[in-house]
């Protein structure tokens, strides 16, 4: 992996150039869950962060992700909030490896198991964490690239704004701009399969489990309710429900 020059500097000189005027120490791009991880850290390390995120600030994230893994059930419980999450999913054994479904009660840690809850609600969770934290989040707003100096960086917005920064973090996702704009190779193979997604309401429940068929794989949960998730290869399919 390439080097990248390293700038000068450790968080404590975050610190003490905050706050900078008109802007902040940390400008992250995205509010995802990687970019509200990060602010949370930063927040907590006394840093003056904001998150520039393109969304509203009411939306539901897509369908995406069914629930969070043991080792990150850890890390929010050393960050003192993993029984926010804890109560409001659902405890189950999701460990699993070429299909098949692993115990994993008997490892040693506090949380040996996986938790069913979906993205749109960890992601939530995440906002009042760092909104308790006193976090920025600039919503609405779109990076559309920036401009760097031997001081920081100008992080140029679609409205034709800008914020001034020290340092910008792009947590923008899997088609970064912010990755692009520095000039940041994403290498690895291309892609050998197309997944959709779509989101769809559904008169009747799906037969639970993983179908196969010619034209791609469905997964459906089968949940009871009439929204429904598809995700799959090549064809529309019913993912879960609910
Ligand atoms: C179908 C599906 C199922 C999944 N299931 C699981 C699962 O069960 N468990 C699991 O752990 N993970 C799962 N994942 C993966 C999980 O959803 C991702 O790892 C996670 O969303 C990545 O978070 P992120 O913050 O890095 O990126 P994203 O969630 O993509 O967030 C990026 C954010 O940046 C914003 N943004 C993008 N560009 C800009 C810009 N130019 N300016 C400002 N804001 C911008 C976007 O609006 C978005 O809010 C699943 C993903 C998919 C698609």
């Amino acid at each position: 992996m390439r080097e990248l020059p390293r700038r000068q500097g450790s968080p404590r000189d975050i610190r003490a150039r905050e706050p900078l005027a008109g802007g902040h120490a940390v400008v992250v791009a995205g509010g995802g869950p990687t970019g509200m991880m990060l602010a949370g850290e930063l927040a907590l390390a006394g840093v003056d962060v904001a998150i520039v995120e393109r969304g509203a600030g009411d939306r539901r994230a897509a369908a995406r992700a069914g629930g969070l893994q043991a080792r990150t059930l850890e890390l929010l419980d050393q960050r003192g909030i993993v029984d926010r999450f804890l109560a409001e999913g659902q405890v189950a054994q999701v460990a699993g490896f070429g299909g098949i479904r692993l115990d994993i009660s008997d490892l040693s840690t506090r949380h040996p198991y996986g938790l069913a809850l979906w993205q749109e609600h960890v992601e939530r969770l995440l906002a009042e964490w760092i909104s308790g934290l006193g976090v920025t989040v600039h919503h609405g707003h779109e990076v559309t690239g920036f401009v760097q100096d031997a001081d920081g960086v100008d992080v140029l917005l679609a409205d034709g704004g800008r914020l001034r920064t020290a340092y910008l973090v792009g947590c923008d996702g899997g088609r970064s701009t912010v990755r692009k704009a520095a000039g940041i190779a994403f290498p690895g193979w291309d892609a050998s399969t197309s997944q959709l997604i779509g989101e769809v309401e559904m008169t009747a429940q799906p037969p639970m489990g993983i179908h196969r068929k010619p034209g791609g794989c469905m997964p459906s949960a089968g949940w009871s309710t009439a929204s429904a998730t598809m995700a799959g290869s090549n064809t529309p399919k019913a993912a879960r429900c609910g």
